[in-house]
């Protein structure tokens, strides 16, 4: 029988197990498929900027280490990752999405992916904000 303090310890490490089986599961074929039913339904949220018109964003972490980050969204069409509008998807760690699930996603499902090209004004807009 465990104490207290060793059912935390088990708890901790099967939720970390799990995110990171998760984080595995999602870049797998019958992973991909389930994140695009996701993706579809706009269940990760849709970007900030004005100029990407509530483009849905993609779960993205910006390490595979366990505790180094929490997870953001990004967006194919300003390529750029920001903080998720729900407390609850921030709250989640970045390793148990990955770095590499939006780009490998992407280049799956590519007619998901938008040129910027089409959209001359975000250009500008984009050059505008990395001088700042
Ligand atoms: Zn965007």
């Amino acid at each position: 029988m465990f104490s207290e303090e060793q059912n935390g310890f088990v708890e901790s490490a099967a939720d970390m197990l799990y995110g990171l089986i998760h984080a595995r599961y999602i870049l797998t074929t019958k992973g991909m498929a389930a994140m695009l039913e996701k993706y579809m339904n706009v269940d990760f949220g849709r970007c900030p900027r004005v100029y990407c018109c509530g483009q849905p964003c993609l779960p993205i972490g910006q390490s595979d280490i366990p505790w180094a980050s929490t997870v953001k969204i990004y967006c194919p069409r300003c390529e750029d990752i920001c903080y998720p509008c729900s407390k609850y998807q921030g709250d989640r760690d970045g390793a148990y999405f990955g770095s590499t699930f939006p780009h490998l996603f992407l280049m799956t499902y590519g007619h998901l992916k938008l040129q910027i090209a089409t959209f001359p004004e975000f250009s500008v807009s984009r050059s505008r904000r990395d001088l700042m």
